[in-house]
């Protein structure tokens, strides 16, 4: 949804507090596309601060469907996100970007609430994706789910736990 800002920059001081709904249904990024199975609408709060500076609040729930990194397993993974920008509209669009260092959520007075989101669900992603913290992961021969009992392939010696954070990092390299 894109909220007008034209408004609000006329009036100095002016504050504007409305309830957005969050319309994406998934976060597509270079690791795939993942399902929001939950949201909350966005609080978004809109300050004109003067000189044409705006401060932008927003607070917002998702919940994002994330494989495990060990046994792919979706695990339901919940964003509790305070969003707060502020934003130089004197600025051309691309030292905004420049700035923000994000892709850009305002095209010239418009601010883009999913935009806005996204680049905020970018930055708390999570490093790591566990089901469990002792998930067993899935046996590298038959691919059953080793949390579910074993398989019947032979298994030289169980993963101590060094190796299964390797083969974590080796998991999250072929998936970039
Ligand atoms: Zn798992
Ligand atoms: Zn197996």
């Amino acid at each position: 949804m894109l909220i007008q800002l034209s408004d609000i920059l006329l009036h100095d001081g002016k504050q504007l507090q409305q309830e957005v709904p969050v319309e994406m249904d998934s976060i597509k990024s270079r690791l795939g596309e993942f399902k929001i199975v939950e949201k909350s609408p966005l609080v978004l709060t809109i300050t004109n601060v003067g000189d044409q500076k705006l401060e932008i609040e927003g607070v917002v729930r998702l919940t994002v469907s994330i494989p495990c990194d060990r046994c792919l397993e979706e695990v339901p993974t919940v964003f509790d996100l305070r969003i707060q920008r502020k934003l130089d509209m004197k600025q051309s669009e691309e030292d905004r970007i420049k700035d923000l260092d994000e892709s850009n959520f305002i095209t010239q007075t418009e601010l883009d609430v999913d935009q806005l989101v996204y680049n905020e669900v970018l930055i708390e992603w999570p490093l790591k994706v566990l089901c469990k913290e002792d998930c067993k992961g899935i046996c590298s021969q038959c691919g059953a789910n080793l949390n579910f009992g074993t398989c019947s392939c032979e298994h030289e010696e169980r993963l101590d736990p060094r190796m299964a954070a390797i083969s974590d990092i080796f998991s999250k390299f072929k998936e970039v």
